[in-house]
């Protein structure tokens, strides 16, 4: 028998003894000091039955049964920063306490518990929990995004375990293999659902797939997650369009809930000429076919237009086909969309960044000559909505013979019904990511391109809300039981631990392949990294 179903039992009989089993002992002795004086207390006010006496029977029987949820669910730790901040909920402070110990196979499990792309997230993850990390306070951030790519690189296909599933019966669809309808299918398949996922392209993975360059995220990476993923028995059936191969009506009829998770792949045009002229590309279309390996011919002067992830990408693509490459952005350099850090190598590698100017008008007879540049004053007005104010006096031309536009993308949602879609454009979806018609549900980057943390984050709350749909009760039950056991590493916790270097990521200076950039780090480095965490959970809870 499980130890804390043990301890739950233990704790039925007598209050607190559970907790004591556990050796949580200051909750055990709280608990059974609590219920001896409720006892004291209810025998010194009993004179009968009368209506206060239900309540304080009441009372008395909240307290048991929480004292039996307590000694189920084990400690309530204090929740680390790093944990705090991390959209999808992967809890950094267990892994990296596993990897501490060099329990490196319970690491990656720990994260594939409900997150099937470690070593994508591992390479391309803006890693906002790094940001509040309490190691700043002594030195310097824990290196997180970067030691679950080392998790995931220092396992092999094997080490991910596949637990056997029992089928509940139900079906669910999931449209568009990215990373949101992956994580969603995956979470699922863990709950026993019957998952279908239908993706268009040839092969699943989204955006990691189709368009984020290999210097940034090999393909591999994402194939074998996605190979890992099929393992659990999620069904992915690739050349399915819905809308086109299938109708969004068959899905209805034949599934019980249906998960809409098809991203944003149109590229907004600037609709100035550019169908006529030759050496114009769009962002996602540029990217898409040097991922595949068929890269466009491209000139010797590129601008890049628009200053957001894909604008970098696409610059930092265009220089290692040769190219020498500008970026025009709208916005000052502090406000552009793209990740600091991406920005940063981009200039790092050469890419010239002008800020600030918008583009008039587009030159040229039959190939792209160049644009004419309208300074912008501002992008947001004070609301913080997109409306740029330009000046329209102030000019200046840039030349090029090779231009990618890369202005945002939007949603192509034609196939799905009118009912759900709002005046705006966009599907309608409350908090729990519910559309009106029930059990149709969405999430992920057609709802608004955000990140890859995010669209996992949108995968598993996505799931969760379609187990509440289809299992109601059940599911809200073991939801409340959901524990936590954090792994207690075997070293002392130092109160004020030594300063130690932080790892500096190994990266490759050359741009003129698409060879990954970021290196492979020693194991002992890697290791000594995850030793420099302070263990939050542990060192400040009180239990
Ligand atoms: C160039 C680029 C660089 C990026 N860089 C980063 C980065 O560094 N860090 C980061 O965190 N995020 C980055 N992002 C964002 C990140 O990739 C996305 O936020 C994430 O992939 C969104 O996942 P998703 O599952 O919602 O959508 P997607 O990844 O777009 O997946 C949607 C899937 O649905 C499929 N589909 C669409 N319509 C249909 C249909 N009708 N029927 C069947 N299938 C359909 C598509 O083919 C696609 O596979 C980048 C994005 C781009 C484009
Ligand atoms: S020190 Fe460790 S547990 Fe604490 S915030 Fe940083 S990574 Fe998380």
């Amino acid at each position: 028998m499980e130890k804390r179903i043990r301890a739950a039992l233990i704790s039925l009989v007598i209050p607190g003894g559970g907790q004591i089993y556990r050796k949580r002992f200051f909750s055990g002795i709280s608990y059974l000091v609590l219920f001896v004086f409720s006892i004291l207390f209810l025998r010194i006010i009993w004179n009968g039955f009368h209506p206060f006496s239900y309540f304080i029977l009441l009372s008395f029987l909240i307290l048991w049964i929480v004292n039996i949820v307590d000694a189920y669910k084990g400690p309530y730790y204090f929740t680390a920063p790093c944990d705090l901040y991390c959209p999808a909920d992967i809890k950094p402070s267990i892994y990296i306490s596993l990897l501490s110990e060099e329990r490196n196979k319970e690491a990656l499990n720990k994260i594939l518990e409900t997150v099937p792309f470690p070593g994508t997230l591992g390479r391309i993850c803006p890693a906002p929990c790094e940001y509040p990390c309490a190691r700043e306070g002594v030195d310097e951030s824990i290196r997180i995004r970067y030691l679950k790519r080392f998790i995931f690189d220092n396992e092999q296909e094997e080490d991910f375990t596949v637990s056997t599933i029992r089928n509940n019966g139900k079906k669910v669809a999931i449209i568009g293999g990215g990373i949101a309808g992956i994580t969603c299918g995956y979470n699922l398949r863990k709950k026993g659902y019957r998952v279908v996922i239908f993706e268009r392209e040839e092969s699943a993975g989204g955006m990691p797939i189709l368009c984020i360059p290999d210097y940034r995220l090999p393909k591999w990476v994402v194939e074998k997650e996605i190979s890992f993923v099929k393992k659990t028995g999620v069904e992915i059936r690739t050349n399915v369009e819905i809308g086109k191969d299938k109708r969004f009506s068959d899905l209805q009829d034949e599934f019980d809930a249906i998960f809409i998770a098809t991203g944003t792949h149109l590229c907004n045009r600037l609709n100035m000429g550019e169908k006529k002229l030759d050496g114009i590309y769009y962002g996602l279309p540029f990217l898409r076919s040097v991922k595949l390996g068929s890269p466009p011919s491209i000139g010797k002067e590129t601008i890049v237009i628009g200053g957001g992830n894909v604008g970098v990408d696409a610059a930092r693509t265009a220089l290692r086909l040769g190219s020498k490459v500008s970026l025009i952005a709208l916005e000052k350099r502090e406000e552009m969309p793209a990740y600091e850090e991406k920005i940063r190598l981009a200039v790092e590698e050469g890419i010239i960044i002008k800020n600030s100017w918008g583009v008039s008008e587009i030159l040229g007879d039959e190939n792209v000559e160049g644009v004419r540049l309208k300074l912008c004053n501002s992008v947001y007005d004070k609301k913080g909505y997109f409306n740029p104010i330009f000046n329209e006096n102030v000019n200046k031309v840039g030349r090029c013979d090779t231009l990618i536009i890369c202005i945002g993308q939007l949603p192509e949602l034609e196939f799905l019904p009118r009912s759900i879609i709002d005046g705006g454009g966009r599907i309608i979806v409350d908090k729990a990511f519910r559309t009106p018609i029930p059990g149709v549900f969405a999430g992920g980057d057609v709802l608004s391109p955000s990140s890859a943390v995010d669209a996992v984050s949108y995968g598993k709350k996505g799931a969760r809300s379609i187990d509440l749909y289809l299992r109601g009760f059940r599911a809200k039950l073991e939801n409340l039981l959901a524990f936590t056991e954090y792994p207690v590493p075997s070293y002392p916790l130092e109160r004020n631990p030594l300063p130690d270097e932080a790892l500096t990521i190994p990266v490759k200076r050359k741009y003129d392949g698409f060879e990954e950039i970021e290196g492979k780090c020693s194991y002992t480095a890697g290791i000594r990294e995850a030793r420099r965490c302070l263990n939050c959970p542990l060192r400040f809870s009180n239990f």
